[in-house]
């Protein structure tokens, strides 16, 4: 049996047992990582609870004869606290690259870059005014889908390649993999209609760093519509096979009080 460490940020856990759980965590050195934390959920565990948004320093055992880890310890190193002003879409936007990371990222393949771009993307959510935090969303999302080779055709025409300007009635195709411009938009597909604010955001911040990204100022509506052309072309092309969970709640927190959180 070999000992190993790793820094972490929780995914997702499941429970199996009144005490024990699965917990999936993305790793610095290991990727996706899912470990069995046996007798974690009991409360005489030493552990404690496993607190989301935050580093973890993991120890964990693996031997040959099982296909999983099995934790150790977990010791937090700094949290993200998402208490500043707009605290619910901070939690709504940092959770929602948590569920991208548990769709998408793969098992046990190392992703160092990624890993450290996902802790600067929680650092600036954390202190981002809450007018640019849609924008940061929209940024990390379109990077970590170009990370991971799932880049969108956003410069050119999906269908023809012909280079692209943000103006009105481009239209967004899931299944050919990004912007369409007018004389390529068939009727078969199911397209988004986007409108030309909507078209050169998603242009700027497919390019733009984080920091940058929380300049380009979004509505709500115009979050949930692009959020809604990542997530089908995700569908399509990757292993997304929902939507994104926490910006349905948010949606839904928005609804219900108009003019609460965002
Ligand atoms: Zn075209």
């Amino acid at each position: 049996m070999a000992l190993y460490k790793a820094e972490g940020i929780l995914l997702k856990q499941f429970p199996w047992s009144e005490s024990s759980r699965t917990v999936v965590f993305f790793t610095d050195r290991f990727g996706k990582l899912a470990l069995v934390d046996r007798g974690g959920r009991s409360f005489k565990s030493k552990r404690g609870r496993l607190a989301p948004f935050t580093r973890t320093e993991l120890t964990f055992y693996n031997s040959e004869k099982q296909t999983r880890g099995s934790l150790s310890a977990a010791d937090a190193i700094a949290a993200w606290s998402f208490s500043g002003e707009g605290d619910m879409g901070r939690l709504a936007f940092a959770s929602a690259a948590c569920e991208l990371g548990l769709a998408l990222l793969p098992e046990e393949e190392p992703h160092e870059e990624l890993y450290a771009y996902l802790c600067r993307y929680l650092s600036a959510l954390d202190t981002a005014p809450r007018s640019g935090l849609g924008g940061l969303f929209i940024a990390y999302v379109l990077r970590f889908m170009s990370m991971l080779g799932y880049h969108a055709s956003l410069t050119f025409c999906a269908t023809c390649q012909s280079p692209l300007s943000p103006v009105d009635g481009l239209r967004f195709g899931p299944a050919a993999g990004g912007l369409i411009d007018a004389t390529c938009q068939g009727t078969q597909d199911r397209y988004i209609r986007l409108t030309a604010n909507e078209a050169a955001a998603l242009m700027r911040l497919q390019s733009t760093s984080l920091e940058d990204a929380v300049g380009v100022l979004l509505t709500f509506a115009e979050i949930t519509r692009l959020t809604d052309c990542l997530t089908r072309f995700l569908q399509f092309h990757a292993d997304l096979t929902t939507e994104l969970q926490s910006i349905r709640w948010l949606d839904k927190l928005k609804a219900a009080q108009p003019t609460g959180p965002s």
